[in-house]
């Protein structure tokens, strides 16, 4: 049994190690991939259900290391978290999609609102209000082609300090869209008090639409709320004509999904594009 106890000691804190070694090494190079210019942002299109038009779309990062292949976000953003990195990451991926809007705009292509990912808890560290601020201000982009998705965990945190931070992203026109809505603490009378604009209904409530009558029920309460309360909804991770057609019926107003697009690169998601008129 003594054994047997050091054994499985050893063999955890081994584990904790290889654990602790990785993120290091993610660390370290996350860092050089910043210094390298080589992370780049895909575009995954946001579909208005009554028109069929493209009239948003996603930003998501992507990172090719040359060692290691294709990095996953689920796997180096939460390392990033971690640690002041996510702070510099976040001001990348801003300049890295307002200086696309602009330049896209320059193209005279008709840009819709583009989203890109904050998660909460990097509301509180950092000054992403001015950061935004000055990086719409240098590519001369407005705000309102601007979208942040946060996550649900910011309805609960710190309250107060973050309706103030959304209400200033808000003065500057900036759309505020809650991800992966119906999976987290989320509570009506926190919904109400936020100044956001677009509830996005998570991957696991759509998946099983529509068989599960439990989802097919949640989702329907969630696009009834949101209508009430004024606020748009998108559903995420729609792969089917079914649940296509489900959504439809239930007056969602945007689909994102592989049914659709997946995320595109550059090139391909300014093919999707009409040209402005020119006069
Ligand atoms: P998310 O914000 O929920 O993003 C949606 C994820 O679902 C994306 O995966 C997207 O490619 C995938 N997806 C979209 N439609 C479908 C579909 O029809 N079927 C399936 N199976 N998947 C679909 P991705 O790009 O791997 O991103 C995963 C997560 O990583 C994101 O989840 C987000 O939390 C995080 N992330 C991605 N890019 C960024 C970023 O630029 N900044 C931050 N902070 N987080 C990011
Ligand atoms: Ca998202
Ligand atoms: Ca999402
Ligand atoms: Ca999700």
């Amino acid at each position: 049994v003594k054994q047997q106890g050091k054994n499985s000691y050893t063999y955890y804190s081994d584990e904790m190690t290889a654990k602790a070694k990785k993120r290091l090494y993610l660390e370290q190079e996350i860092r050089h991939a910043l210094d390298n210019d080589d992370f780049y942002m895909v575009y995954q299109p946001k579909i208005d259900v009554k028109t069929s038009q493209v009239t948003g779309a996603e930003a998501l990062i992507r990172w090719h290391h040359p060692i290691d292949g294709f990095i996953s976000p689920n796997d180096f953003i939460p390392v990033a978290e971690e640690s002041d990195l996510i702070l510099k990451l976040d001001k990348y991926i801003l300049d890295k999609v307002i200086s696309q809007i602009s330049h896209w705009q320059k193209q005279s292509l008709n840009v819709p609102v583009i989203s890109v990912n904050i998660p909460s808890r990097e509301f509180q560290r950092g000054d992403i209000v001015s950061c935004v601020q000055h990086t719409l201000h240098h590519y001369q982009v407005i705000g309102s082609q601007l979208e942040i998705e946060i996550t649900e965990r910011l309805l609960m945190d710190h309250c107060e300090e973050n309706i103030k931070i959304l209400n200033r992203l808000k003065d500057l026109d900036i759309h505020i869209s809650v991800d992966d809505f119906g999976t987290g603490y989320s509570s009506l009378s926190y919904l109400v008090q936020f100044p956001c604009d677009v509830l996005k209904i998570d991957k696991c409530f759509i998946d099983m639409l529509p068989h599960s009558k439990e989802n097919c029920q949640i989702v329907e309460a969630i696009i009834m709320l949101a209508h009430k309360l004024g606020k748009d909804v998108v559903a995420e991770g729609v792969e089917t004509e079914a649940q296509y057609q489900y959504l439809r019926a239930l007056n969602c107003d945007q689909i994102q999904g592989y049914y659709f697009d997946k995320p595109l690169d550059i090139l391909d998601f300014a093919a999707k594009l009409t040209k402005c008129d020119v006069r």
